[in-house]
Order: structure tokens, then C-alpha cells, then sequence
């Protein structure tokens, strides 16, 4: 089975279309950019669109990359203070005067949408409610929307990155599952992969997980976002692997789709938060 992950995104939207409706007035986001950057701008009209889409405020600050870190971090600060402005965005890489663990350090704990705050981090670490970051967030409510059961099983996340394969880990584990995170030191991938129920690749290398260190009754997540000739592909073999294992994302229309919407959830949750 293919994963429809433009049809769960659907269904999280729907969601959060609904949820708001009758609110006292609309959640409302803000992205900051810095100069201009064609993969940072697609991603960004992407999150306007799925705003747009639910009736959600969606505001774009452009500034120049010549901006000091004290003026960013000054923006930052007035939209922490504004009652109307329920989540913040700030848009990676930064120029190389700014630093970025200022910046994530800056926005308000309770306006972190991205959920890359130590704070929301470390309330996730601790079993904590926390802001989730929205890529292991989204693999997580897959497999919720699929009905699959993720108690007992033995999965393997390969990547240990802050905003996938880490909190990833630690959510799944809360969901009673066996966990094993590998990484480009991990000696004989294929012993843990063979074994595992489920796997989830999130490498950032294209083709990386081959069908033969996979078994046929796993279920493949592929989280790998990679540009190979003006095409996006994933981290997994998938035209070997798609009619072999029991389920498989594809690249696009897997995780990424789910990783859009699931930020809507982010934003009701700190916008709840204000409305009480
Ligand atoms: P990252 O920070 O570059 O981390 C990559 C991870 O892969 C690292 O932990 C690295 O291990 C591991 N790795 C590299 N080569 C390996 C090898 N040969 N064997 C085993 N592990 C290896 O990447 P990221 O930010 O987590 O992103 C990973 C991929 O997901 C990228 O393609 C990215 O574009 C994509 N992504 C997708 C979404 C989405 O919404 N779908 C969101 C975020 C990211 P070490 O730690 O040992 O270096």
C-alpha cells in the first residue's frame, strides 16, 4: 500500500478549518525572511497557501540580510508582545552575522510553532505538553490516521538530526514503541533494518534504503527531501520497494504534505492557548 499523504493532510486541514470557525477572531502567523532564497520562498508561499486555505492570517516580514541580529531579535520580540499573533516563523539559513540559536531562543516558548525552542524541546524530553516540531509531529499522525498500532514494535529511525530523528525517538517511544536511532556511524545498518517493523529515513540522500536491507512486512516512512534533476525524491528506493513492503510513503505526496498541514494543529494549540 501507497501512503496518501496529500489525503491525511486533507483531513488535518478539514480539521483545522473547522476548529476555528466560530473563534472570536482568526490564528494568526508570521514568517520572517531574509533576502531572498528561491527553496526558502517555495516553502514559504507553501505555508500561505495552507494558511489561506483554512482561513488563517498569514503575514510575510521580508527583511534585508544586511538587517544587525539586534534588530532581528527586536521584530522578534514585538511579535511575542502582540496579542494577535499566535505563532512565529523564522526562516533558516541565516546570514552568517546572525545567530540562529539566538534567534530560536528569542521567539516565545508559547508562539514557537516550529517547536525548535529548548524549552519545548525539553518539555518533549521530559513527557512534557510541548510544541512538537512539525516532521516527526507528522509522522507520528500518519500513523495515527492509519490506525497503526505502534506498541511493541521495533522501529529503526536512521538520522539523529535536532528536528527529526531526535524528537522522532522520543515520540514514538511515548507511543510504546522500541526504538533504535542509527546514523552515519552505525556499524551494519542492515542488521537493525532487516529486523525492524518500521522504518523511517530521514538521511537526506537519495536512494539511501535499498529494498534488500529492508524485510517485506515493513512499513517504510521516507522523511528524505532531495532535489535530483529539477525532481524532489526521498531517501528510499521506492519503485524497488513500492510493490514489495507491507506500506511505503512516496516522495512527494508522503511526509511532506502531512509536515504542512500538522503546523496547523501547532498554531491552534498556542492559539487556544491565548484564547483559554
Ligand atoms: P541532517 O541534519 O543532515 O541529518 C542527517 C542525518 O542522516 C544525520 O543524523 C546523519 O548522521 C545521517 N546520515 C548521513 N549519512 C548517513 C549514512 N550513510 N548512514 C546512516 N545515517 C546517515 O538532515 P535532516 O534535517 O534531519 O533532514 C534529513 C532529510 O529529511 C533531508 O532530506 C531533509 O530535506 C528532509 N526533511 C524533510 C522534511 C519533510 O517535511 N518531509 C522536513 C525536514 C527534513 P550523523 O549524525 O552521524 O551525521
Amino acid at each position: 500500500m501507497i501512503i496518501d499523504g496529500n489525503a491525511i493532510a486533507k483531513k488535518i486541514k478539514d480539521k483545522a478549518k473547522n476548529c476555528c470557525s466560530e473563534c472570536y477572531r482568526k490564528p494568526n502567523v508570521v514568517a520572517f525572511m531574509l533576502g531572498e532564497n528561491p527553496s526558502s520562498e517555495s516553502y514559504l508561499r507553501m505555508i500561505e497557501k495552507t494558511c489561506n486555505s483554512v482561513g488563517f492570517g498569514y503575514t510575510l516580514v521580508r527583511l534585508s540580510t544586511d538587517i544587525s541580529e539586534a534588530e532581528l531579535l527586536n521584530r522578534i520580540v514585538e511579535k511575542n508582545q502582540d496579542e494577535e499573533v499566535d505563532g512565529i516563523l523564522v526562516q533558516m539559513p541565516l546570514p552568517k552575522h546572525i545567530s540562529e540559536e539566538k534567534v530560536i531562543m528569542t521567539i516565545a516558548p508559547e508562539k514557537d510553532i516550529d517547536g525548535f525552542h529548548p524549552m519545548n524541546a525539553g518539555r518533549l524530553f521530559k513527557g512534557e505538553k510541548a510544541t512538537r516540531p512539525c516532521t516527526p509531529l507528522a509522522v507520528i499522525t500518519m500513523f495515527k490516521e492509519l490506525d497503526i498500532d505502534l506498541e511493541g514494535k521495533y522501529i529503526v529511525v536512521i538520522g539523529r538530526s535536532n528536528i527529526v530523528g531526535k524528537p522522532l525517538a522520543v515520540m514514538l517511544m511515548e507511543n510504546n514503541a522500541t526504538v533504535t536511532i542509527c546514523h552515519s556511524k552505525t556499524v551494519d545498518l542492515e542488521e537493525h533494518t532487516r529486523k525492524a517493523d518500521i522504518i523511517i529515513v530521514a538521511v537526506g540522500i537519495p536512494q539511501f534504503l535499498k529494498r534488500e536491507m529492508v524485510s517485506e512486512k515493513a512499513i517504510v516512512i521516507d522523511v528524505g527531501m532531495n532535489e535530483v534533476d529539477g525532481k524532489l525524491v526521498g531517501d528510499v528506493d521506492f519503485e524497488a520497494m513500492k510493490d514489495y513492503v507491507q506500506m511505503i510513503t512516496p516522495v512527494p505526496g508522503g511526509v511532506g504534505p502531512v509536515t504542512n498541514a500538522v503546523l496547523l494543529l501547532n498554531v491552534i494549540e498556542h492559539f487556544k492557548g491565548v484564547k483559554r
